[in-house]
């Protein structure tokens, strides 16, 4: 395993610093130049460049564990909508996304941290504020049929669906690269 110290993941931060005295971005705003975000997995095999991101400024990025519609994903795409001009979304999945988690899977999950947190699992599900395993993870079994759903949800949301937003998903296959449209 490349596990990686902290100081070195601050030393290439630094990299980003050291260039400030020609840094191009000064004027960039936080309205992306595309006025395109992308809610997709915080899966780290999915990076910007996979999404034809070059430098910043072009797109915004949501990420969580499986690209799904929470309620914080939907606060961050009003703010993208409204406040940043935002006009196209697209959700991605990916294949072998740890979000597709069986009942038993995140029943196991809620029990290893219980016993790693020194917490009951009720305990652990009540610091979550919910009610069972499924409820605190949202496992998912179809990654497509995920997206279609995502999608869905975002399209018709009564505070997307006015702003005319167009709402576009798809999968990024991890091995191969490519990108597959599902809606
Ligand atoms: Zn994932």
């Amino acid at each position: 395993m490349n596990r990686i110290e902290v100081t070195e993941v601050e030393k290439k931060l630094k990299v980003w610093k050291n260039i400030k005295f020609y840094f191009p971005y000064k004027e960039l705003t936080g309205v992306p130049k595309w006025r395109t975000a992308v809610l997709t997995c915080m899966d780290c095999r999915i990076t910007s460049n996979v999404f034809g991101v070059e430098d910043p400024g072009e797109m915004t990025i949501l990420r969580n564990a499986g690209a799904l519609l929470t309620p914080d994903s939907l606060r961050s795409l009003l703010i993208a909508i409204y406040e940043l001009h935002v006009r196209n979304i697209f959700v991605c999945g990916h294949t072998q996304c740890g979000g597709q988690m069986s009942q038993r899977r995140m029943d196991k999950t809620i029990n290893k941290i219980s016993k790693q947190a020194h917490s009951p699992p009720e305990t652990v599900l009540e610091i979550l504020g919910v009610k069972n395993a499924s409820q605190a993870f949202l496992g998912f079994e179809d990654v497509s049929q995920q997206v279609m759903k995502t999608v869905s949800l975002v399209k018709n949301h009564p505070l997307i669906s006015p702003m005319g937003v167009h709402v576009s998903g798809f999968v990024y296959d991890t091995q191969s690269g490519e990108f597959v449209k599902i809606l």
